[in-house]
Formats: C-alpha cells, structure tokens, sequence
C-alpha cells in the first residue's frame, strides 16, 4: 500500500493524502472521495508517509487510466503558477485541463477520417480544368493523406469535390487515430521572401539554443506573421511543435485557416475556450500525444501538453487579454516565458505595440530586443494622422462635419472607412434635461447605457435592464436626453446622412454569435461594406485592403483616466486601430476627433513614434515608482455590507504592516467600479521593487488572510494587477 498524494478542485491550499493498492503514476488522474462526494483529482505526489493517522486516510475510489498521466513538467509549472499567484494548488492544476479530464466519464479515441490517392489514380490532367477545387485536392494529396480540415483551406467545397472523387474512383478515405504521430511530409507553402530586417528577426531566433527571450517590435504591416510563419517552418522541419498564443478567440478561426494555408499538410489544433468539450479534449491530446506541430490558442493553452515544444511565440503580446481575471488571476504571456525558460526554448514576444514591462525589459537587456521598422509590401506607407478639435468644429451627432466629408470622398471612390468608438450602445447615458436627472444602475456605480434598437436601459456591469422612461422617473418632465455617443447612435447618424451607403456595426451586440462576426468579415474583405462603425473588435490584426479611412472619435477619456496604465492602452489602441488604415495599395489617412490635440500622446501617435513615447512614459513611471519599476499585488473584496469589506481589508493591511517587510502597503479604497451588482468593491495594494521581495512578503501575509474574511465576503489576490 502506497499513499498518493492527489490535487483537487477545492479551494483549500493543500493537496490530499488517499491510500492506494494498485500501480499509479505521478499525473495520473483519479476517483477519490471527499467530504460526502467524490471528486476527480490529479495525483501529485507519491510518498511513504502521511502526516495524518493511517486511519484516517481514505483509499483512492478508481484509478482513471484512460488518458495519458499529465507530464511532470506540465506539473511543476502548474506548482510554479500557484506558487507564484498564490492560488491553491488543487484550483491551479485542475481548471487548467480540459473539462473532459475534469470529470469521470470514459475517454475513447474516436478514429477520424483521412483520404488518399488510391493506386492508379489519374494523372491531374484527367480532371476537367473547370474543377480547380478537386484539382487543387489532388494535389495536395499527391503529397500525403489528408484530412477534411486540410484539404478545406485548398478548396471550400472540399466535402463535395471529395464525393466526386471517391465515387470516381481516384480516392478512398481510411481511418486514423487522431493522436498517432504519422510520418509527415512537410510543406511550405506560398513563402515570401523575406525582407532584410525580416531575414535578421528569424536568424536572430533560430540561431540561439536553449531559452531566450526576444521582443519584436514590429509596426503594423511589417510583416510580423510572416517572420511566425518562417519561425514555424523551421520547427515542423524538424518535427518539433510550436506554441502559438493569440488574444482574442475571435482571431482564432481566421488565423487557423492562415495558418493551415502556408503548412497545408501540417497538424494544427485550437485550444480556446469556444470549442465543444470533445473537440477541446482531442486538440489537447494531439498535443500531448506530440501529432500537432502547431498548437493555436487563446491564454488557456498555455498549459497544453506539448512535448516536443520547440518554440512559443506570443502574438499581440501587450494585449490584456492575455491576463485571466478570476480564478488563478494568470498572465499567459508571463507564464509562457517561465514555461520557455523550463523547457529550454525560444520564445518570441512580438507586437507593433509592445507592453511597457516587455519594453523595458528589452531595453535593459533581460529580453533581446529585434525590430521591423519598415512595411513588408514595398508600396505600403504608414497612415497619415490628421487630428480635428473637437471643440472648434461643426458636429453632427458626436460626429464632425469634416469627417463627413471625407466619408462621402471614400464612398464615391469606392473605398472603405471605418469608424471606431469604444462605446457600444446608443448613449452611455440618459439625462432628464429638467433636473439633471441620470440613468444610474440601481445596483452598480455606473450609468445605464441608452440601446435605442430594443428601447432599453441597460447596465453593462451587471446586466440589469429596463424599458426606457418616457417621463423622466425623478420630476415626470417628459424630455430624456442622450448624452455622449455609443457605436449605435454612430450608426445612426451614418444612416442619416449616407442613406445609399452600406454601413455594418460590429460590436458584441452584433456580433453574439460567432459565425455572424466571420460573416461580416467576408462582407469587409470582399468590399460589400463602405462603413464600418465599431468597438475594438475591429482595431485587431484584421487585413481589410480597401480599407483607407479610420475615424476615431472622441478617445479622450483615457487621458485623466486614474488607472495609470489607461494611456498607455489607449496608444496601442489608437496605433493598431490606426494600422488597418492603408494596408494595401492606397495611402491611408487617420481623422482623430480630439479635445486635446497637442496632447503629448497624441503628438507621438501622430509620429508613428512608440519609442518617443515609451521612453516619456517609462521616465514618468520611474519618477512615480510605478511598474514596470514595480513591483505590485491588489488584494481585493467585494461584499453587500460596506463595513465588512473595509474592516477587512483593513485588519488584511494591518496584519502585513505587523510584518515589517520592505513593501509599501497602500490605504484601503474603494474599486474603480465601487459597486456592482450591489455589491460594495474596495482593494489595498502593494508594492515591493522587487519580484523576490513581494514574492518574500506575500508567503508570510496571505496565508493568514483567509481567517480575517468572513464567508460573505468575496475575495480574491491578484499579482501583477493590470486593472485598477
Ligand atoms: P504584421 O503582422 O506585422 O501586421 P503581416 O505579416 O500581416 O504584418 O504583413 C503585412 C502584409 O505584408 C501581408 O499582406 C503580408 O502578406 C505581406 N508580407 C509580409 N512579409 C512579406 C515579404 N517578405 N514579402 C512580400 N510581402 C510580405
Ligand atoms: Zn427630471
Ligand atoms: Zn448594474
């Protein structure tokens, strides 16, 4: 009899010590029981003795032997992530698999269908000219097998050419187990050729070994991609698996079929959240069981099994969805560094707008620094940035008349524009004209947002709504105004003035389900749109050729905005945003409605000048001791009563001022959002000038704090905050 012991979903800083007869392997999954149910756990240790009496100790229920151990790498960066989050271990290592190996039911392989040439099939000269589709099939499959999914990026009828093709007797389709590693051809398709600076970024990464880690800096266009795409190549070569982090899910269907197209026989699998539980489980064991070369992902697939990593490579890196906001409060990007740094790889950071912390880090050395600073296509400029004072101009609406203008010159030239607001709704706000009256949340902070489509009030923080008043609720005056523009009221206007004109919103609320965004998108790159209004949905890694005219409107709030790291957000914002203006062959120009234009960030947007502006903000940042020159933790509670989440936030931060150590511990305040869904949020922060230093205090401080909160309070430790 051994004692194993086991990792569990519960939130108790500890792992569980369970008996066992039978044979178990470190990373094993197992059935055990706990309080009155049983749980499935992950077996993190096997050892001799238990601290707790023999007889207390329950046996394991059930060895689950049907899915491979985790790996005792991926282990120990699960340790090092609740170590280093202060998270309990069992929450860390359990969420981060994929919901199937969360629970008992049985795991099967389904076999899946791959196709090949059969003996004897034509020549491609028998196959009409007119059916390029099967053509292209035949092709493809002249190299090696292939499955649905592959053969689709060569042809978009692939399923029908396919039927052809079997009953014409040149195909057969035959199983295969999805997590076998077949031998595979490689294939590189459509490689450019590389610029000279494009050609020094992908030396600079292939020619280093063991872990480094590189930033690049890119300005849109320069063909970041391209350099991922020689990157990856060297790696399928090889017969390694790369890493690829992305931000958005919403990037991901697009970047797949990208990505599929330039490595046509490779396998590649997603790993995000959108995907059916089966689907994730059998994209996660293709990379556990090394079948993938590449593994495509939003922040969770960080934690994939990846056995042959060779290479991560971080896309948007500054982007903070990279950060998870509950649970394990994780930053993918950092934790894809300490995963290169275990394995021993290249990882490669790159961004037209890199993070200050990244930035910093480049510069100082701990990362090497690697820059494209010119556009890949030779005929490709950067947008001109034109600014219109927002307060010396005629507006329409929120809109000015200027931008109207050159709204109608892209219409009758067949080109796009597009207009970026980062409010979606009609107003963020309703106002009685007569006692000033506003639509206020009655169980937020915040105001309720005006949608004129369904005539509703409707708070954004908790999602309570209401019919829109006819009178205002206060005074009974009959006269409600909408205050401030949101993407519909744009619309809106759009309409108005450009009745012929094709005009698309593209928000999260028109965009709810995922298929009809990948439908807009066809619309915008096959030119069936002449206005685009949306959020920053928009702003991100989208190509849209005929796209020459980005209308930016009224951005300013960013600018006094008391999280410090709004502007800096806000630049990357407007560049990426920017950056989709004139892609192709036609110049692009950029109209920003602004208050202040001599705004000194407006000035370096204008100059395309990151560097400019990191270097000022970076100097600011030092003077107010602020990250990247710190180092920070924000415990934060959220509670119906007031005085219960201040009284413990307040026994949280004497008990770390008992400690004596050398951080700085900040008063008690209330959140940004000082109440949501009725609940009262207020945080503390801490800051230390060093990771070893804060790391040191928040060992001794945190696993006190859970006595001081009471179970009505909602509590939560996030180490290196990025919201405020
Ligand atoms: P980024 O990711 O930096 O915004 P992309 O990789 O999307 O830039 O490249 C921008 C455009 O330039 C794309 O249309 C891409 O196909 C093209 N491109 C990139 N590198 C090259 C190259 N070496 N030669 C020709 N075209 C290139
Ligand atoms: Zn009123
Ligand atoms: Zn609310």
């Amino acid at each position: 009899m051994q004692i194993v012991r086991v990792a569990l979903d519960v939130p108790l800083p500890t792992l569980f010590d369970y008996t066992v007869d039978d044979a178990v392997v470190l990373g094993q999954r197992v059935i055990v029981p706990f309080r009155r149910s049983q749980l499935v756990g992950v077996v993190m240790e096997c050892v001799m003795f238990s601290e707790l009496a023999v007889e207390k100790i329950k046996p394991v229920v059930r060895i689950l032997s049907d899915s491979e151990p985790i790996s005792s790498k991926l282990l120990a960066l699960l340790r090092f992530c609740s170590e280093y989050y202060h998270y309990p271990i069992g929450q860390t290592v359990i969420p981060a698999l994929p919901a199937r190996l969360r629970s008992d039911k049985p795991i099967t392989v389904k076999h899946e269908y791959h196709y090949r040439l059969l003996d004897g099939a034509p020549p491609i000269d028998l196959i009409p000219q007119r059916k390029t589709a099967a053509r292209n099939m035949v092709k493809m499959l002249a190299l090696q097998p292939c499955n649905l999914q592959q053969l689709k990026t060569v042809a978009l009828t692939a399923s029908a050419q396919l039927k052809w093709l079997i009953e014409a007797g040149w195909v057969e389709a035959f199983e295969v187990n999805p997590l076998a590693c077949l031998p595979r051809m490689h294939c590189f398709a459509n490689a450019h050729k590389l610029t000279d600076e494009q050609q020094q970024v992908v030396d600079a990464v292939t020619q280093t070994s063991g872990y480094r880690c590189f930033l690049l800096h890119g300005i849109t266009g320069s063909g970041k991609t391209e350099v991922y795409v020689h990157l990856i190549n060297r790696v399928l070569q090889t017969g390694g698996q790369v890493l690829l982090l992305v931000p958005e899910i919403n990037l991901t269907p697009q970047l797949e079929h990208y990505f599929l197209s330039r490595f046509p026989v490779a396998t590649l699998v997603s790993l995000h959240s959108g995907l059916s539980e089966n689907e994730r489980l059998k994209h996660w064991q293709q990379a556990q069981s090394g079948a993938a070369g590449i593994v495509l992902g939003t922040r969770l697939s960080v934690f994939a099994e990846l056995p042959k990593l060779s290479l991560i490579i971080v896309d948007e890196e500054h982007d903070a969805s990279f950060k998870q906001q509950d649970g394990l409060r994780y930053s993918a990007r950092d934790v894809a560094i300490f995963r290169a740094k275990q394995c021993g790889v290249p990882i490669l950071l790159g961004s037209a707008t890199p993070s200050f912390e990244s930035y910093h880090n480049a510069l100082n050395g701990r990362y090497e620094m690697l820059k494209l600073t010119g556009r890949a296509l030779a005929d490709a400029n950067l947008p001109e940035i034109k600014f219109i004072h927002s307060k010396q101009t005629v507006m329409v609406d929120g809109i000015s008349e200027v931008l109207l203008r050159e709204i109608a010159h892209r219409i009758t030239r067949g080109e796009q524009s597009l207009l970026f607001i980062n409010r979606r709704g009609y107003a963020p706000v309703l106002m009685c004209t007569e006692c000033g009256w506003l639509s206020d949340c009655k169980n937020c902070a915040g105001k309720m947002v005006l949608h004129t489509k369904d005539q509703r009030l409707r708070c954004h923080h908790c999602g309570y709504q209401i019919h829109v008043p006819t009178l205002c609720p206060e005074c009974r005056h009959p006269e409600l105004l909408p205050v401030g523009s949101g993407t519909q009221r744009v619309e809106r206007v759009l309409i108005d003035r450009f009745p012929e004109a094709r005009i698309l919103r593209v928000d999260r609320d028109s965009t709810r389900n995922k298929r009809t965004w990948e439908a807009m998108r066809s619309k915008i790159t096959a030119n069936e749109v002449d206005i685009m209004v949306g959020t920053q949905m928009l702003a991100k890694g989208h190509d849209f050729p005929a796209l020459t005219l980005v209308g930016i409107l009224n951005p300013d709030s960013a600018l006094y905005s008391s999280d410090f790291r709004a502007a800096e957000k806000l630049f990357s914002q407007l560049m990426q945003v920017s950056g989709r203006a004139g892609r192709a062959d036609k110049p692009g120009e950029v109209l920003i409605q602004t208050e202040f234009p001599d705004h000194p960030m407006y000035r370096c947007l204008q100059q395309h000048d990151f560097e400019g502006w990191a270097a000022s903000q970076l100097a600011e940042r030092e003077m107010a001791d602020f990250p990247p020159f710190a180092f920070q933790a924000m415990l934060r509670a959220e509670g119906l009563v007031e005085a219960d989440v201040y009284a413990y936030l307040n026994m949280a931060k004497l008990a770390g001022v008992k400690l004596n150590h050398p951080v700085e511990i900040f008063g008690v305040v209330p959140a940004s959002l000082a109440r949501r869904a009725n609940h009262v949020r207020a945080q503390l922060l801490i800051q230390a000038n060093s990771r070893r230093v804060l790391q040191q205090f928040l060992r001794v401080w945190q696993p006190g704090l859970a006595d001081l909160a009471s179970n009505k309070l909602r509590c939560s430790l996030d180490i290196d905050p990025l919201e405020f």
